[in-house]
């Protein structure tokens, strides 16, 4: 009998899409031009890629101008980050919180290390930052302000309206104004995202976390931001990114985020019933389980759970042999022995930190698949609590 695959690590990252990898491959072998190069064949393939920024703008309610396309989610946080102290030319303060990516909070460490102060933003037990701890934390010399829009591991959304609003008050009476970034990565193509609204002045999404590519990524610089580049070579991208530009992947990007937008309400309605059934189905039968994240202020799709007195990595082991798939939090952090971070910050207890397991879910999953893994869990949860001898001593408290 073949080996079943259930893929529940959507939030690592997603299939592209069958219309996605449809759209792209006449960018391999028909339009294959430099987009930046003057003859016909150039001028096709800048046709293409304007094409696609104009549409990534539209469902972003950006202009054309603020959509720099770059190579993943992590380069358009650092972009964010380094373009624009850059562009201060000057040392400062930064704020961000405890719970960012490390794509940003390793980005910060730097910073600090190479004389920059940086203030981490602790966060409640739900992994919500509050936008008044944000705003108190502002000083003389801050530049920056870099939040997340929704936590990778645990899905709770942050404020990131109230902070912007909190931000342009203080910014009225400054001389250096303190931009303010949100990394989307987490909630593009699941959460609309309009910038006008949202108010942050940079904003990072990945294409191959909404069914995309992987290999592509956009920072939205809004207009008037003064930012640097952080790579040097030619003057695409508006002098921001240089590098010949992946129409292909451009044009997958402008397809998946179109498909997401169009299909959003139904899918966000789908996963969310897909979770509480998992949510549901592992609290029924398995004991001393916890919910990590708000659930309800949440990116529809991941559920963070702590099976008490095992290590999550040992689950995933047993689960990868069931043929399923998840994650102990961050792709990223994978391999690291550490308690996350995330539920760290969020006072997870230890215990239980060790023991958490993030199931991510797309419209791509099935009921049928969720049936699975609940028929094959709690089994697998005993087996390993079984060699634990504080569960054995505790199971019955
Ligand atoms: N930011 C967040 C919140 C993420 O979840 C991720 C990836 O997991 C990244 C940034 C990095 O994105 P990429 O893997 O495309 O570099």
């Amino acid at each position: 009998m073949e080996k079943r695959k259930i893929y529940l690590d959507n939030s690592a990252t997603t299939q592209t899409d069958e219309a996605v990898v449809k759209e792209m491959l006449p960018y391999f072998s028909d339009i294959y031009g430099n987009a930046s190069s003057f003859h016909s064949f150039g001028r096709e393939a800048r046709t293409a890629l304007d094409e696609a920024r104009t549409k990534i703008a539209s469902l972003l309610n950006a202009s054309p101008e603020e959509i720099i396309f770059t190579g993943c989610g992590t380069e358009s946080d650092n972009l964010a980050i380094f373009g624009i102290l850059s562009a201060f030319g000057k040392k400062g303060h930064i704020i961000t919180s405890k719970i960012e990516h490390h794509a940003v909070l390793h980005s910060c460490e730097r910073l600090e290390k190479n004389g920059y102060e940086v203030t981490y933003v602790d966060t409640d037990k739900s992994g919500k930052v509050c936008a008044e701890d944000v705003i108190k934390a502002v000083k003389e010399n801050t530049l920056l302000v870099t939040i997340m829009h929704a936590n990778n591991e645990v899905g709770t959304i942050q404020p990131i309206e109230e902070i912007a609003a909190g931000l342009k008050i203080i910014n009225k009476n400054r001389k250096d104004k303190i931009y303010f970034h949100t990394d989307a990565v987490q909630t593009a193509g699941k959460i609309k995202l309009d910038v006008e609204k949202l108010g942050a002045d940079l904003l990072s999404i990945a294409a191959h976390k909404f069914h995309g590519p992987k290999g592509i990524g956009v920072l939205y610089v809004k207009k008037g931001t003064n930012i640097s580049p952080i790579i040097f070579g030619g003057h695409h991208e508006n002098g921001l990114r240089p590098g010949t530009e992946n129409v292909a992947f451009a044009k997958a990007m402008a397809k998946a985020l179109e498909i997401a937008d169009a299909d959003m309400q139904e899918h966000n309605k789908y996963v969310f019933r897909l979770r509480e059934k998992l949510k549901k189905g592992i609290l029924d039968t398995i004991p001393q389980v916890f919910i990590n994240g708000s659930g309800e202020n949440s990116v529809a799709g991941i559920l963070n759970v702590s099976f008490t007195y095992i290590e999550g990595e040992s689950l995933l082991l047993k689960l990868d042999m069931k043929g399923i798939a998840a994650s102990t939090g961050s792709a990223c952090a994978s391999g690291s022995s550490d308690p996350s971070h995330v539920l760290t910050a969020m006072c997870v207890d230890p215990i239980a930190a060790q023991g958490a397991i993030r199931f991510s879910m797309s419209y791509k999953n099935t009921e049928e698949e969720i049936d699975y893994v609940l028929s094959v869990l709690p089994q697998l949860v005993d087996s390993l609590r079984a060699m634990s001898p504080v569960w054995q001593s505790k199971k019955n408290d």
